[in-house]
């Protein structure tokens, strides 16, 4: 795994804005944010993807993602938001160490903006791609 700009942070070696600590996670804001409280959570576990994170490590950002977002709203005052997670380039991340991003949505043109280019499912196809993941997944 490359040494990332997050995992310098974990270190102490570049600072950060930090927002939330304990011994799984860090919260700190964003350098680069899209609305006013943009916060970023990663795991202090090196993974680069969410596919390669531990279960632990999983459940620790699960423990206090909620919370955080509840503080995110009490203090900017926005309603609404996104939590967003990109995995690989091409999926527009940037720093190759897992992170959440918690983006509130102040205004129709604050925040995040997304297209959706929503497609049809058709349902024999669907029915054999969930029975493919659901046996890959052992659910
Ligand atoms: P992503 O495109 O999902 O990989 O997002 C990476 C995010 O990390 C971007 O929103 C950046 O603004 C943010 N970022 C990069 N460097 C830093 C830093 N030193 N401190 C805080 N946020 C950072």
């Amino acid at each position: 795994m490359v040494d990332t700009i997050f995992s310098k942070i974990l270190r102490g070696d570049i600072p950060c804005h930090k927002v939330y600590e304990d011994d799984h996670v860090l919260a700190f804001l964003d350098i680069g944010p899209l609305a006013f409280g943009h916060t970023l959570i990663i795991p202090k576990e090196e993974a680069a993807t969410l596919d390669q994170l531990s279960d632990d490590a999983s459940a620790a950002i699960g423990r206090v993602l909620p919370r955080l977002c509840r503080a995110i709203k009490a203090v900017t005052g926005a309603e609404q938001f996104n939590v967003l997670q990109n995995n690989g380039p091409m999926a527009h991340q940037a720093v190759l160490h897992v992170h959440f991003h918690i983006i509130p949505k102040p205004s129709v043109d604050q925040g995040l903006g997304m297209e959706w280019p929503a497609g049809k499912i058709d349902p024999e196809e669907a029915g054999k791609l969930a029975a493919a993941l659901s046996k890959e997944i052992g659910g």
